[in-house]
């Protein structure tokens, strides 16, 4: 595949039903809409049943050895059915397929593997697949940022853009700059054409994607001016982004967060541990101190922001006291939510050589279930005292339980189920919360949606 760019198209595939499973991230969900446009514009035709597909495309994941190793199971599953089809294409695409390229050939009967570089190619790929080879496009392409592809979007009323791609950052134990490389920006002007267009075909909340967004530079452009720019784009209801880097996030970017309401009260802020000692090993920039300067400045210009947040525990080398120092970060921030993650070595990371400093599973466990537990308590207290008042929710479809029943989420994006059919689907809407069940707050509409930015008070008015 040379250098990994394929300009000239001597023929066409002719067109075929394709189905992609998607792992990970919303980057890997962004990134399956993006080969949905590229497939779809050249009259490929997507299907949800992997049984009726004649290429089938495993888009994985490789933040972690279980979901690698989840998506390689998955593999060889789809790989079993590829045989007794017949004129089945498998490709695999993602952070797994960057990592462990051609390897994959050897491990399944595998017709294709791509990296995140190189979807612009799937159409060739697919060509050359059809005269018999086995494609591995897999290079980083430090100029391709996919300005001009229009994805193929699938959820209604809401958006994925992405606007950077790749992470100058790398952590001590996090694949992302080996598996997506280092970052690359799109343009504001290309970025704020998308959103327009998205807008246009009805969503009301689009969510700005990144590795770290808040280092987002694109000329003149930095992350508050786009935020800001994307903001007032007539139509649009809300708008939300994922994920920031404590150290990019500055005093501006809450201004600019606190000066319009478009913009939700809710910021995604990983803190990964709350010991300075391990936030050094692992490579994080930030101290302690510097992430209780962040939160303390969202709290005190935006007191109803809600902060939810990423922690690792196991990391090599954490001591007790350093969990400690977690569990008093947790129990003094209050994070709506949190997703606490077991330590998982990997490839090409700098934390993965620390073999003498392993922490052994069952302690890792013990410090997974203390953490998930205190922060079980806070989600549920912050979760109830949003019973009795009026949420804005953004409608996405039926309810997964209950016919008759609709789903939606709120700017903190709470799941909230509510009576209704699919006409609300797509749709603001003001809902008052009746009850929660778990982490499901109940509600019903109270009112239509008059324009795309409602004034709701937050307390009770029953
Ligand atoms: S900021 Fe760190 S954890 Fe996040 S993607 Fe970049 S290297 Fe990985």
């Amino acid at each position: 595949m040379g250098d990994g760019v394929l300009y000239i198209r001597p023929f066409m595939s002719t067109p075929k039903r394709y189905y992609i499973e998607t792992y990970g991230c919303q980057m890997n969900v962004a990134d399956a809409e993006l080969m949905g446009g590229v497939l779809r514009r050249e009259g490929h035709v997507r299907v949800d049943d992997p049984a009726e597909a004649e290429v089938v495309i495993v888009n994985t994941c490789a933040i972690r050895d279980h979901a690698e190793q989840r998506v390689i199971g998955r593999i060889g599953q789809l790989n079993r059915h590829k045989l007794e089809r017949g004129g089945v294409r498998l490709g695999v695409a993602g952070c797994v397929a960057k990592e462990l390229g051609k390897e994959l050939l050897e491990l399944a009967h595998v017709d294709f593997v791509i990296g995140p570089d190189g979807y612009r190619h799937l159409p060739e790929v697919l060509e050359r697949v059809d005269t018999g080879e086995r494609v591995v496009l897999d290079r980083f392409n430090r100029s391709e940022n996919y300005e001009d592809l229009e994805p193929y979007r699938l959820e209604r009323g809401a958006a994925w853009i992405t606007i950077m791609r790749g992470c100058d950052k790398f952590c001590s134990y996090c694949i992302v700059p080996f598996t997506r490389g280092r970052e690359k920006c799109r343009s504001a002007a290309g970025i704020l054409e998308e959103v327009r267009r998205a807008v246009d075909d009805g969503a009301k909340e689009v969510t700005l994607l990144g590795q770290n967004v808040n280092s987002y530079c694109a000329g003149e452009w930095e992350f508050p001016d786009l935020l800001a720019a994307v903001a007032r784009v007539e139509g649009l209801g809300r708008v939300r982004f994922t994920t920031s880097h404590p150290w990019d996030f500055t005093q501006r970017l809450v201004d600019t967060i606190a000066a319009d309401p478009v913009i939700c009260r809710h910021v995604h802020l990983p803190v990964q541990s709350g010991s300075d000692r391990v936030l050094a090993a692992m490579r994080r920039e930030h101290t302690v101190a510097w992430y209780r300067e962040r939160v303390a400045m969202l709290r005190e210009s935006i007191p109803d922001c809600a902060i939810s947040t990423d922690v690792i525990v196991g990391f090599p080398g954490e001591t007790e006291d350093d969990f400690q120092a977690t569990l008093e970060l947790m129990s003094e921030v209050r994070y709506n939510s949190a997703y606490v993650f077991i330590y998982s070595p990997r490839p090409h990371t700098p934390a993965a050589a620390l073999i003498e400093d392993h922490i052994s599973h069952d302690v890792a466990v013990d410090r997974l279930e203390r953490l998930n537990e205190i922060q079980r308590g806070i989600g549920a207290r912050y979760l109830l005292d949003k019973v009795g008042t009026i949420q804005g929710v953004l409608v996405q479809g039926e309810a997964r339980r209950g016919e008759g029943r609709m789903s939606g989420w709120t700017e903190q994006r709470e799941t909230v189920v509510l009576d209704g059919g699919p006409e609300l689907t797509g749709q603001i809407l003001p809902v008052r919360v009746t009850g929660l069940s778990g982490i499901t707050l109940h509600g019903e509409v109270v009112g239509h949606a008059t324009s795309a930015v409602m004034e709701l008070p937050l307390l009770a008015i029953s």
